[in-house]
């Protein structure tokens, strides 16, 4: 009997799609746990239906699924699954991660307090009340402060304030945003850090009982100086120095200790100070979001999915070391409107070294920049000989294009 995976995923999961086929190319068979009862994908719509708002219940039905339907491994997606896989895994018996570390990799306040009790370099931090008087904890932080959610990704919420003027606007902001989550205590407090300049990298590594093995390490070029952190250039192979690499790597190594994590993919942003110190900002249970998994891909000769699957259940998969560069620019939101076209791809398209370009937003749809939106409006792919290639390709590429937006009017009042 072929083995069976329960993959654990929002119904909209943009990563559903290559684990799916990841899995077949392993001969595994998948079912999904999703809220996605009337997906018109009918490997979600025949899935299991859960409902994520009550992971207790979402619990039992896993486990009277597997009754019928044995897995051999469990995995969740993305954060918001990730826990209810390591719970779900070890009711029934499975390799998984701890419930708690998977929170501790899913919850900022929790996370920052683990890692500094572990003497693992993490910006100071505190948590502010929302239901406690506000201009008094606004008062006794130190500026520049990053604000942001206890538990939301992609950079949504995550705010640089420089005074607490600032502060209290981009509090009434990440407030809006808290609205849309379900869980109470996650909306009930946000998180003031200290703001930390630097340059930043992402990592991505896979842990088999407690070993971790780096797949690959990203240089991200531009500045991230906020107020807002939109994710924009990824280049690999890093061009950091080994000995700051190994330094990157021992620090994702210790914070993975520190969380308890033991088993499969590690995702990390860290950001390098003046001094060489190498900060966590985030060590999450999961792997790289987006277009960056395929420089995962191109630096392992594998499938980011693949070799995660392949961890989970024991596969072997030979891994080839890439020669060159590759980079991926997410392509910034560069304002709120409703996008009418973006003129220049083909000319983008042309540049040497450009693979692919992808517009995913539709004319006609509504641009919605970060804090509250989302950052990118496609991607730009590039494969040339060296990173720093790879990346001149991409910045010659966004030149070419042209965004052209027009206002979004709301109506409002009307019955
Ligand atoms: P998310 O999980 O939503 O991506 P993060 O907490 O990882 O949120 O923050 C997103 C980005 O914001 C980081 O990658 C970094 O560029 C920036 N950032 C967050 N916190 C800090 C901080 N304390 N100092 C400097 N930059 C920060």
């Amino acid at each position: 009997m072929p083995l069976r995976l329960l993959l654990i995923a929002p119904h909209s999961s943009y990563r559903i799609a290559p684990y799916l086929q990841a899995a077949e190319s392993l001969g595994v068979t998948v079912t999904i746990a999703s809220a996605g009862a009337h997906s018109l994908i009918s490997v979600i719509s025949q899935g299991l239906t859960i409902d994520f708002s009550d992971p207790e219940q979402a619990l039992a039905e896993i486990i009277a699924a597997a009754e019928q339907t044995p897995f051999a491994a469990i995995l969740g997606t993305d954060d918001m699954s990730v826990a209810l896989a390591a719970n779900a895994a070890k009711a029934l018996g499975l390799a998984h991660n701890s419930p708690e570390s998977a929170l501790l990799a899913r919850r900022k306040d929790k996370a920052r307090a683990c890692l500094q009790e572990h003497d693992v370099l993490v910006p100071a931090h505190r948590r502010i009340e929302l239901a406690q008087p506000l201009t008094a904890q606004l008062e006794t932080l130190k500026y520049p402060c990053v604000l942001k959610p206890l538990a939301m990704s992609g950079s949504r919420g995550v705010i640089r304030v420089d005074d607490i003027a600032a502060a209290q606007s981009a509090l009434a902001r990440i407030m809006t945003i808290l609205r849309e989550v379900e869980i109470a205590e996650e909306s009930s407090a946000i998180l003031a850090e200290n703001f930390i300049a630097g340059r930043e990298v992402a990592y991505e590594g896979l842990l088999s009982a407690g070993r971790l093995r780096s797949l690959a390490l990203f240089d991200k070029p531009d500045p991230l100086n906020g107020p807002f952190f939109e994710e924009s250039y990824y280049i690999s192979p890093s061009r950091l120095s080994s000995s700051l690499q190994q330094q990157i790597t021992q620090t994702v190594d210790a914070a993975c200790k520190a969380y308890g994590l033991q088993q499969g993919p590690v995702h990390a942003e860290l950001r390098i100070d003046a001094q060489d110190k190498v900060w966590v900002m985030e060590v999450a249970a999961r792997t790289i979001g987006g277009e960056c998994a395929r420089l995962v891909e191109l630096a392992t000769g594998q499938k980011l999915e693949k070799l995660v699957l392949a961890q989970l259940l024991n596969l072997s998969l030979p891994m080839i070391e890439f020669k060159g560069g590759a980079g991926v620019l997410m392509i910034p939101i560069p304002n709120a409107g409703i996008l009418r076209r973006v003129e220049g791809t083909a000319a983008a398209r042309a540049i040497p070294g450009i693979k692919e370009l992808v517009i995913s937003v539709r004319d006609g749809h509504e641009l919605k920049p970060l804090p509250e939106g989302s950052s990118y409006l496609g991607f730009i792919y590039a494969v040339a000989d060296s990173p720093a290639e790879a990346e001149s390709a991409l910045r010659q590429a966004h030149d070419q294009l042209k965004i052209i937006t027009a206002p979004l009017f709301k109506l409002t009042g009307l019955n």
